[in-house]
């Protein structure tokens, strides 16, 4: 088995090496990945400026690892469509250091690497721990390894990708494993306002994520102390009533041939 292990928190980031470590117990690991912190930029691709690559020195020996000068899209599809021309048979996210759920997956620079794997027909999954300081890096890193073997099986529907994420607790103090669906709720954005000498700056700041009352979601499901593994796939949206979209759009055209005949 082939794996390739990407992440947002940059080549140097704690959670993606303990990955590497483990998975390499388990099969052919490559790295490709952002040479620096690219945390909620979702799944950006970088399309107006030249990407360079440089083969760096692994902290994990024996490890083919490169740092790219661009996002972790770019460095899932540099690596896909160049470096190791599809001979992959999973791509892994992660270890983010730090929750990726409900909503906040669509700003998710950990979840957007997988999603590019999935966008190209591999399958892929997002790991991410509840802190950024965790101590409890190694269960995700396991978890992820038992995933592995799982989809190496072929165990795993195609169509979905995975959203996996740790409770920041010991493993004896987590309850189980709950598959989950996204949570309507995310972390709240404010914006903190400073002057530097006669410029106004502003700070955008993460707030404690919103609960969720529902049961199925995957906030509720890290809330109580479980794993939550959430099935992804590109509907992800939900849409909206074609019954409603009907009757708002359905005079729209006659408007504009009314407005261009006017
Ligand atoms: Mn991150």
């Amino acid at each position: 088995m082939k794996i390739l292990v990407t992440n947002d928190d940059g080549i140097f980031a704690q959670g993606l090496w303990i990955l590497v470590k483990e998975l390499k117990s388990i099969a052919q690991v490559i790295v490709v990945a952002p040479d620096r912190e690219q945390s909620a930029i979702g799944t950006a691709v970088t399309l107006c400026q030249p990407l360079r690559i440089q083969r760096v020195k692994p902290m994990v020996p024996d490890v083919e690892t490169y740092s790219v000068e661009g996002t972790p899209a770019d460095s899932v599809i540099l690596a896909l469509g160049k470096l190791v021309k599809n001979k992959i048979d999973l791509v892994v996210s992660g270890i983010n250091q730090g929750s990726n759920l409900g909503n906040d997956v669509l700003i998710s620079g950990t979840v957007g690497a997988a999603l590019q794997g999935y966008l190209r027909g591999f399958p892929a999954l997002a790991i991410s721990m509840g802190s950024v300081d965790s101590p409890y890096l190694d269960n995700a890193a396991k978890l992820a390894a038992l995933l592995a073997k799982k989809i190496d099986a072929n165990a795993l529907p195609t169509n979905i990708f995975l959203n996996v994420n740790l409770p920041n607790l010991p493993l004896a103090k987590v309850k189980e494993i709950k598959i989950t669906q996204l949570a309507s709720e995310s972390h709240t954005d404010t914006v903190e306002e400073g002057h530097h000498g006669k410029r106004t700056y502003y700070w955008l700041v993460r707030q404690k994520i919103n609960k969720s009352t529902n049961k199925k979601t995957d906030i509720w499901a890290i809330e109580q102390g479980n794993i939550s593994i959430t099935p992804l796939h590109t509907n992800w949206l939900n849409k909206p009533s074609p019954a409603i979209t009907d009757s708002l759009f359905s005079d729209f055209f006659r408007e504009l041939q009314r407005w261009k005949a006017s």
